[in-house]
């Protein structure tokens, strides 16, 4: 704690005890870089400065808003939650760890953040950033993946905490694992915990904290069929139960190959009721690869020009609708797709 006023970097979330914008930037900063999260969460609070302007809002806009950091049913969940926040709780983020926890997409980290950097209430977060400190100066050889280590972790924490400030304790401890202790290249030659520091002592900082591998990640080959008419393409918004839920896509087809065989490229075609045009110059079939935290997708777009645009109930059934260029910047994507449009519009 000594440390940290005269290291901390200063960012906006840091200068406010409003649960409204604490919940915000911790929404954004799960699984993402300060530098990354920093232009999103100033985006958020000046687009939606009160949890009303938020839940008011069209779920779209809000994933448009979210368009780039990945991990969409954060940004579903985010937007749930405002409206339950208004609805059920007039407006006002209840006070407590354990009113927090009620809310949707907020689970025990970003409860004990909004619950101490809001209302100074007395309980530790854990994020990686402090599992690895911990591990590291108390020598625990837990496995961070493990769910049963947290309680294990979290029982220390809890220990360190300081009734007076619990707030800045646990500012300071994500921010010393975040830029002093920090997973590759800690600065143990500068560390002030240098001589209580079990793993630097017994020379296992870089066996410490242990975790785990993650699942090994697989490929999916998209097959997009960018169907066209004229100046207008057809998208539709991706149903549940799969990646990029909510967001904006086109006809897909999916194989276990990258190649697809120009037949089954006419049937799936034919299946949303079009018509190939004839003595139309093919399009270069363009490939993008995307990697997310599981799966890698290998996607190839196929530019399909229609004899007559799709209508009337087929379109419908199939969940198609009709876009201009300019229609489409203002849709909620996939990055992948945002990356066609922008590389591969003509
Ligand atoms: S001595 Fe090194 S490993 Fe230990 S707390 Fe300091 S930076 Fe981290």
């Amino acid at each position: 704690m000594e440390w940290y006023p005269r290291h901390r970097r200063d960012l906006p979330w840091r200068h406010t005890r409003d649960p409204y914008a604490i919940w915000l930037s911790e929404v954004i900063l799960q699984q993402t870089r300060v530098k990354q999260g920093l232009p999103y969460y100033l985006d958020f609070i000046s687009t939606y400065p009160a949890v009303h302007d938020l839940a008011a809002a069209p779920e779209d806009e809000v994933l448009r808003h979210w368009q780039g950091l990945g991990y969409y049913s954060r940004a579903r969940n985010m937007h749930h939650t405002a409206q339950q926040v208004v609805r059920d709780y007039a407006g006002q983020f209840p006070a407590t760890y354990a009113e927090l926890l009620k809310l949707r997409g907020v689970g025990q980290y970003t409860a004990a953040a909004i619950a101490s950097f809001a209302f100074g209430e007395k309980v530790a977060v854990l994020d990686g950033n402090v599992y690895r400190v911990l591990a590291r100066v108390f020598g625990i050889a837990a496995d961070i993946a493990a769910p049963s280590s947290r309680k294990e972790f979290q029982a220390l924490a809890d220990t360190l905490i300081p009734a007076a400030a619990p707030d800045e304790f646990n500012q300071a401890i994500m921010e010393f694992g975040a830029i002093q202790c920090t997973p590759l290249k800690p600065d143990c030659l500068f560390c002030p915990l240098q001589h209580q520091c079990f793993a630097f002592q017994h020379g296992m900082v870089h066996e410490l904290p242990v975790k785990s591998k993650a699942k090994a990640s697989r490929t999916r080959y998209f097959h997009y069929l960018v169907l066209r008419h004229g100046e207008t393409v057809y998208m539709k918004k991706r149903g549940p139960k799969d990646i990029w839920q909510g967001l904006y896509d086109f006809v897909l087809t999916e194989t276990n190959a990258a190649e697809l065989p120009a037949t089954d490229l006419v049937d799936a075609v034919t299946a949303v009721g079009g018509q190939v045009a004839t003595g139309r110059a093919e399009e270069p079939v363009q490939s993008l690869r995307h990697v997310l935290s599981h799966q890698k997708v290998e996607a190839r777009f196929h530019t399909i020009w229609l004899r007559q645009p799709l209508a009337g109930p087929d379109l419908r059934a199939t969940g198609l609708a009709a876009f201009t260029a300019e229609q489409t910047h203002a849709l909620p994507k996939p990055v992948l797709i945002a990356n066609f449009l922008d590389k591969g519009w003509k």
